[in-house]
């Protein structure tokens, strides 16, 4: 269901994008719609920089939109449609770069939303790129893996017009994994005739994936969260950290938190979680979950909900699952000293404000995620030279790059007066901003 905000066009036919509203005021605004929260954080950021009012209503809304409906043979020999977007939100600073969802909440909003986080992810973390997302409304689980390599073929198909290594450079998301990118890669490779790699990041380091792209994101928040509790001066050693999601982030920042000695209290999964004041034996829930397991009803823990772990007792929350779990409904009971977002947007504009009362220390999705496409560009890097490096090389750039937007974020909200979210929006927005007037406009 994509009903989408609106585009009251006819008030202004000229400019469309000026006119979106993010669903009214701010009281008794839905929280549900992703992009009319990307869009709320956006006119807050906008609001303490003296931008060209043309550019703002650029930057509102995407540059272009792709959405497919497409058949995929079933095993069975059905055929099924589905639907597909890929939206660029920015095509500025290079390049547009973002994930690919598999999700059945897919919607045109949600990859709305995401594409401009990729954009301020982008220039936050200084990478020539601009943001892009794309999604299929499906349940991977459901599909068996010839299913899910031929709706990945056919989807990579009907959005090559817009792929490609110098135009659009999909990685994995939600849903995703580097087998997915592998036939991403092999897709446009066989259209082309030869092999392109640098098409898709976080691909198998077979076939040209870099090392350490996999737990890169998880390596990020585990740095940002290292640097917050100093800023907090709570030592590391038994800060008590709560992981919401158990997916790629989640469940490589569990084990970066465990190896910088802080204790690992409560981990979930979609269908509920696990706690022990004892701290969590990682290896052996690792392992359960291996045999295809979630993580609930595990043996010397006690069994939680997700709703209960956010509001645990600890002092970081990694928030690693989706967007709209840190709510108006929620924030209020929030005990965690940091909340650090491994996700993109899990936290609503409306809980932004209750934390901030409750002076919790937020490390915003755009800087704690970024590790993610950080190492993405190392691998597309190496990919378009054709030389690879250690991983020694690409923790150590990456540990660079982490450190100097960490360092940026917390002087802007000093500098502004505002919290980290809006400080980070506000350095990618000066930045696209900038990069757009000195291009110039066209024609
Ligand atoms: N999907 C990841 C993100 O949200 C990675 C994107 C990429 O590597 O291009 O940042």
């Amino acid at each position: 269901m994509d009903e989408g905000l609106k585009l009251e066009t006819s008030e202004n036919p000229g400019s469309p994008c000026a006119i979106i509203r993010p669903g009214g005021s701010s009281k008794g605004r839905s929280e549900d719609n992703p992009y009319a929260n990307a869009l709320t954080q956006f006119d807050k950021a906008v609001s303490h920089l003296n931008l060209k009012r043309g550019v703002v209503d650029m930057l509102r809304c995407p540059k272009r939109e792709l959405s497919v409906n497409f058949p995929v043979m079933m095993d069975n020999g059905d055929i099924r449609i589905f639907r597909g977007y890929r939206v660029h939100h920015s095509v500025v600073k290079g390049p547009t770069k973002g994930g690919i969802r598999y999700s059945p909440n897919v919607t045109l909003d949600e990859v709305r939303a995401l594409a401009m986080w990729m954009s301020w992810k982008c220039a936050l973390m200084n990478l020539p790129y601009g943001g892009a997302k794309g999604g299929v409304i499906v349940n991977p689980k459901l599909l068996s893996s010839r299913e899910l390599e031929r709706l990945t073929r056919r989807y990579s198909t009907e959005i090559s017009v817009l792929m490609g290594p110098e135009s659009d450079i999909p990685a994995p998301d939600v849903g995703t994994n580097p087998q997915v990118m592998a036939w991403i890669m092999d897709t446009y490779s066989m259209h082309r005739g030869f092999s392109i790699p640098a098409v898709v990041t976080g691909k198998p380091v077979e076939i040209g994936g870099s090392l350490g792209r996999t737990e890169a994101t998880g390596r990020g928040v585990g740095f940002c969260i290292l640097e917050a509790l100093k800023l907090r001066g709570i030592g590391p050693k038994n800060a008590t950290v709560a992981i919401q999601g158990f997916g790629n982030v989640g469940s490589v920042a569990a084990r970066m938190v465990q190896e910088l000695g802080m204790k690992l209290v409560a981990v979930s999964c979609s269908k509920g979680g696990l706690y022990s004041g004892d701290g969590i034996d990682l290896s052996s829930v690792t392992r359960h979950l291996e045999r295809g397991g979630c993580v609930t009803n595990f043996a010397g823990t006690d069994s939680i909900s997700n709703e209960e772990l956010l509001t645990l007792e600890c002092d970081v929350l990694i928030a690693a699952a989706v967007e709209n779990q840190i709510t108006s409904q929620n924030a209020d009971k929030i005990k965690a000293k940091i909340v650090a977002e491994g996700a993109n947007g899990p936290t609503t504009p409306e809980a932004d404000e209750i934390l901030s009362e409750k002076d919790v220390f937020i490390i915003p999705d755009i800087l704690c995620n970024a590790g993610g496409v950080t190492v993405s560009y190392l691998e597309w890097v190496q990919d378009l030279q054709a030389f690879f490096w250690p991983v020694e090389e690409i923790n150590r750039k990456l540990q660079y790059l982490m450190a100097k937007a960490f360092e940026n974020v917390i002087a802007a909200a000093k500098q502004f007066r505002v919290s980290n979210r809006e400080a980070a929006q506000i350095l990618a927005i000066q930045r696209i901003s900038d990069a757009t007037l000195i291009r110039g406009i066209y024609p």
